[in-house]
């Protein structure tokens, strides 16, 4: 077991944590267990960043397990690395989920589409990508096909990877009932995250009597609580912008206006009054810790929550268990 080194210097110690966990990651070991066990769902935060290209937090992107089916919501920056470090092949999702077009989450899809195709073992799809999301959807899909072609008519060609495997069966949806199979539903919800960025959405899924609701990029809005409201997880996204970065930076106001602070989110928290609360779209800009982060949210709401972390597991069943990568036996 590896064990966080203690350095004084807040710089050098952010820096030695980020290697410290590259290497925590790299030498975890990860055993492939695709079924899920004593839990009735799982759920693990693939990438918990934003743009920012940081080494611990990758663009966003959260995987949810249940009935046997793989459900991935937006793909961020470094999906695919996240989804082979569990030892599930690309090509094993049964559906993908898209909350909106904003970069930070669509970043990894074009990688994880077209490698998740190949034929070694982390690839391996042979069937078509199933790709949900708001209108705006089926046109990413055309385009990046079409931004593709040459990779895809050479492979085709030259080894002989089947066609359906990299086809899209791509759907825009409307808020509601977007996915139903085996007594796993996904439902698509509007959240509010500001006049410029529509539509996007959030989404509620639900197998067996639990609940897991990703709130998506959003503000505060009721409309996303009453979503999450008794549900075993609800997981928020989050950003602190320091007011001097604001006042220095006037690129960082949108952020600021679009997406929730903490104690946004722990009012939509509060509302919901969730089994666990959980950050998993995590914008700590400027010198903002996660400590800042817990405690302006901690002023608001006083539930079971964490901060959440790239592979951090959440196995839901009679209880809702965290479980840190370091730790996670699949
Ligand atoms: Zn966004
Ligand atoms: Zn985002």
């Amino acid at each position: 077991m590896l064990k966080a080194p203690v350095l004084k210097s807040p710089l050098l110690k952010s820096l030695v944590r980020a290697a410290w966990l590259a290497t925590a990651l790299v030498a975890a070991p990860a055993v492939a267990q695709p079924l899920l066990s004593q839990s009735v769902m799982r759920v693990t935060i693939l990438g918990s960043g934003t743009p920012v290209p940081a080494p611990d937090r990758f663009g966003n992107s959260t995987l949810v397990e249940a009935g046997g089916q793989r459900l991935l919501f937006d793909f961020g920056r470094g999906a695919s690395i996240r989804l082979w470090q569990l030892k599930v092949p690309l090509g094993g999702i049964t559906a993908h989920f898209l909350t909106h077009f904003h970069s930070d989450h669509t970043g990894g899809l074009p990688d994880l589409w077209l490698t998740g195709w190949l034929p070694p073992a982390y690839g391996q799809r042979r069937t078509p990508f199933v790709l949900i999301g708001p209108p705006g959807t089926a046109a990413l899909a055309r385009g990046l096909t079409q931004a593709f072609a040459a990779d895809i008519a050479i492979r085709e060609a030259d080894e002989h990877d089947p066609a359906e495997g990299i086809a899209f069966d791509a759907r825009d949806v409307a808020p509601g009932l977007v996915w139903e199979r085996d007594g796993v539903t996904v439902v698509a919800f509007a959240n509010d995250h500001g006049a410029a960025v529509k539509p996007s959405y959030g989404y509620s899924i639900a197998y067996q009597g639990h609940r897991v609701v990703l709130s998506g990029d959003t503000r505060y809005s009721p409309v996303v609580a009453a979503q999450a409201l008794g549900a075993d997880l609800f997981l928020h996204s989050v950003t602190i912008i320091p007011p001097a970065l604001l006042a220095a930076n006037p690129g960082y106001r949108a952020i600021f206006e679009h997406l929730a602070g903490p104690a946004d989110a722990a009012h939509a928290f509060a509302d919901a009054r969730p089994k666990l609360a959980a950050f998993y779209h995590v914008g700590l800009n400027g010198d903002a810790t996660e400590a800042d982060l817990l405690g302006a949210a901690r002023a608001v709401y006083d539930g079971p929550l964490v901060v959440g972390a790239d592979l951090m597991r959440f196995d839901i069943g009679a209880t809702v268990a965290v479980v840190p990568f370091e730790q996670a036996k699949r």
